[in-house]
């Protein structure tokens, strides 16, 4: 990356770049450098980079840029997959804006109460950020328009897309009427200003930038060293019974503040964070079973730093960026190789050092583990328990040739 390209280089306006200053962001990520020149002059974005590379931003600043603030009219649509990372897009734009005179970002998700939404709709944002089947909702409901929105970007489309989004994403693209053209500021465009973020490109993504961009600059950030983040990754093997005793055991060990475990299911998440709670464990947990308004406020908590262990679910953490997560347990191993990189990706952010455990609990679990490591190219040590709460790097034994014969 070259250090020497700045914000302003790349066209910022200064509000926005006061704003990046207070939040201490000098030097724009690699996605931000290739993304924000093109989409500041309206070019459609087809961008692929591994989580943690700031892609909020990449669209964000160019999407701020587009609008008029001195219109009431909705004119940005961001869609995320998730209510969580919905919301979390909303404060970052929000952040962004705090030295832009009359910007309203609303988020609208499901969950939520709708007239607390409706209410916030009735403030005239200019961009709202929402979750395909709410949007949908407010739209049948009249509490929200769709014909003056001109920028819309899809965060995390390949999930999105993969959660059953689809047909709505369309829905939506086609109500917007996207590929007409439209006049901005004086200018005219071609079409509708339209980019799509992920971390992976799939088979839905290309269609719908088949079906919806048009001339789109493909940007893609491979995982280089520099913008990868910085995390030692460790697994421990033990008899699946005993996963639950491990996992106090690392957590005691390690002495971490703020530390994500993932189940991959709701039941498991759920009983972990009750049994922890009975070891009188300060944890608590977050699934697609537990009501919107908890979830935020365990989150907020979380994000505080007065909660030291959040249990998820991989739908319910989902592109979520909480600073200071020093370290992350997989108390199973994902069922795909990206979940284990969006998992571990929530510690060692913004350049912080993290510690990613995933504790393995049958063989076929290892050969998982074992799988993800080589197709991710990523070094796990295997490690066990020493005496005395000590940890120790794990003697691999090779397998005895034998001896039949003297
Ligand atoms: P992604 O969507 O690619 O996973 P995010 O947009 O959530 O990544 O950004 C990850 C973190 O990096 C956030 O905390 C964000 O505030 C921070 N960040 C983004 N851009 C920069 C930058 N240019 N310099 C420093 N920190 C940044
Ligand atoms: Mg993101």
């Amino acid at each position: 990356m070259d250090e020497k390209i700045t914000f302003r280089d790349l066209g910022v306006l200064p509000e926005i770049l006061l704003a990046l200053e207070k939040k201490g962001c000098e030097t724009p990520t690699k996605v931000q450098q290739e993304a924000i020149p093109p989409m500041l002059e309206w070019k459609d974005i087809l961008a692929k980079a591994p989580t943690g590379t700031g892609k909020t931003f990449a669209f964000g600043i160019p999407m701020l840029t587009h609008i008029d603030p001195q219109s009431s009219d909705l004119q940005g649509l961001v869609l995320a997959p998730t209510r969580e990372l919905a919301i979390q897009i909303c404060d970052e734009l929000r952040a962004l804006t705090s030295d832009m005179k009359g910007v309203r970002v609303a988020v609208v998700y499901g969950g939520q109460n709708i007239n607390t939404q409706i209410r916030s709709l009735e403030k005239k944002p200019q961009i709202v950020v929402a979750t395909p089947g709410r949007l949908m909702d407010h739209y049948n409901r009249r509490t929200l328009r769709l014909d003056k929105i001109h920028s819309v970007v899809l965060d995390e489309a390949d999930r999105m897309l993969d959660m059953g989004f689809f047909k709505d994403v369309t829905k939506i693209l086609d109500k917007i009427k996207i590929l007409q053209p439209v006049t901005v500021h004086g200018k005219e465009h071609p079409k509708k200003n339209l980019g799509l973020f992920s971390a992976t490109i799939s088979e839905e993504v290309l269609t719908v930038s088949w079906m919806y961009q048009r001339d789109e600059v493909e940007i893609t950030v491979q995982p280089e060293k520099e913008d990868r983040p910085d995390i030692d990754q460790f697994s421990i093997q033990v008899p699946q019974l005993q996963k639950e005793d491990a996992l106090l055991r690392l957590l005691r060990i390690g002495g971490y503040e703020r530390t994500i475990v993932f189940c991959s299911t709701k039941v498991m998440c759920q009983r972990l964070s009750d049994d922890l709670r009975r070891a009188g464990k300060n944890a608590d947990c977050i699934h697609g079973d537990i009501r919107q308004t908890t979830r935020e406020k365990t989150m907020k908590t979380f994000k505080e730093g007065k909660l030291p262990i959040l249990i998820a679910t991989d739908v319910a953490s989902r592109g979520i960026d909480v600073e200071g997560v020093d370290c992350v347990i997989n108390y199973d191993v994902p069922e795909e190789n990206d979940y284990y990189v969006h998992r571990i990706g929530r510690t060692g952010r913004a350049k912080n050092k993290g510690v990613a455990w995933t504790i393995i609990g049958s063989f076929p679990e290892k050969a998982k583990l074992d799988e993800i490591a080589k197709y991710c190219r990523f070094e796990i040590q295997p490690m066990t328990f020493g005496e005395n709460d000590t940890l120790e790097k794990a003697v691999i034994k090779k397998p005895q040739p034998q001896r039949r014969f003297r």
